[in-house]
């Protein structure tokens, strides 16, 4: 038993149509928390249990908070999530309907970390959303499961935050004998915290995030991501808000899943038939999913831009 589910892997066909080529999708925006996160945060929680930890602690306010929350609740183990004041209502109730312990503290991400941070004690355990070998392991299942299907893509397309599904992703490729197959990893203008320590040749912090897509909004991407960056084929991709916004009321009207705009940016990359992949024939998308926004939000951030 894990606390991720095996996904479905589906051709889109209007996909396919559109670029020109078999487009795969891998739709983790099924998973029970929304995103993929679960797979590699639900392993770490069920590792941390093993080795006695008796309370998760996160400091995330979206989907990593969220798989925590839904972690702690299955597995039975109390969960606090420490947000800043600028966490929206809605993300707030999904982690209070998850039975997790809500505390709002600080105006920024770093202050509410911050605090996260001082009330570990020495049975409590800390998620990182990102950076942990154990999530890696965790969402490299997502290969794993690809893997078993018998498709073997010719490119995989995936989103960056911080580069832990990448950091995990890679990591399947590798185990599954895989590691010729190229990763095309996008993130949006604003949010390119990649991209720069790929062009600077090593990680780079970002002044301030000004995407949309707050999902992918960290400001340094881990060394292991980096670290992939030289020892697999990895391409960066940078695509507007605008165009993950698109993709995201696309991908609605194709596939009746409402996404998030840091998975948008994914599916931004086939829908405007990226030059990026123009040597692929048949991809794999991550449909990485993300529960924090409303059809509404998906609307009004594309008027107003
Ligand atoms: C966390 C997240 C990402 C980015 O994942 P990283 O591991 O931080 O790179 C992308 N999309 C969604 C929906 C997410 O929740």
């Amino acid at each position: 038993m894990t606390l991720h589910i095996e996904t479905p892997l589906i051709e889109s066909c209007t996909m396919s149509v559109t670029s020109g080529r078999s487009v795969w999708l891998k739709l983790d925006a099924l998973q029970p928390s929304g995103s993929f996160k679960i797979r590699g945060i639900g392993y770490a929680c069920e590792t941390c249990l093993s080795r006695g930890a008796r309370r998760f602690i996160s400091s995330s306010g979206g989907n990593a908070g969220l798989a925590v929350a839904y972690a702690g609740r299955r597995l039975g183990v109390p969960v606090t999530v420490v947000v800043p004041e600028t966490t929206t209502e809605r993300a707030k109730e999904l982690l209070q309907l998850e039975k997790a312990q809500v505390i709002v503290h600080g105006t920024s991400w770093q202050e509410a970390n911050a605090f996260a941070q001082s009330l570990i004690d020495v049975s409590d355990a800390f998620l990182h959303p990102f950076d942990d070998p154990l999530l890696w392991q965790g969402h490299a299942t997502l290969i794993d499961e690809v893997f078993r299907s018998g498709l073997k893509p010719d490119a995989v397309v995936l989103s960056v935050g911080g580069g832990g599904l990448l950091s995990g992703v890679i990591e399947g490729l590798h185990r599954n004998g895989w590691s010729d197959i190229p990763v095309l990893a996008v993130e949006t203008m604003g949010a390119a915290s990649f991209n720069s320590a790929v062009r600077a040749g090593h990680t780079v912090e970002l002044e301030q995030i000004t995407s949309i897509a707050t999902s992918l909004g960290a400001k340094r991407v881990c060394e292991q991501a980096f670290q992939w960056s030289k020892d697999h084929p990895v391409r960066s991709v940078v695509v507007s808000d605008q165009s993950a916004l698109s993709a995201c009321e696309r991908f609605l009207d194709d596939h009746r899943i409402l996404v998030e705009p840091a998975c948008g940016a994914s599916l931004a990359v086939v829908y405007e038939n990226s030059p990026e992949l123009k040597s692929f024939s048949n991809i794999l998308v991550v449909v990485c999913g993300g529960a924090t926004s409303t059809v509404d939000q998906i609307r009004v951030g594309e008027k107003s831009r």
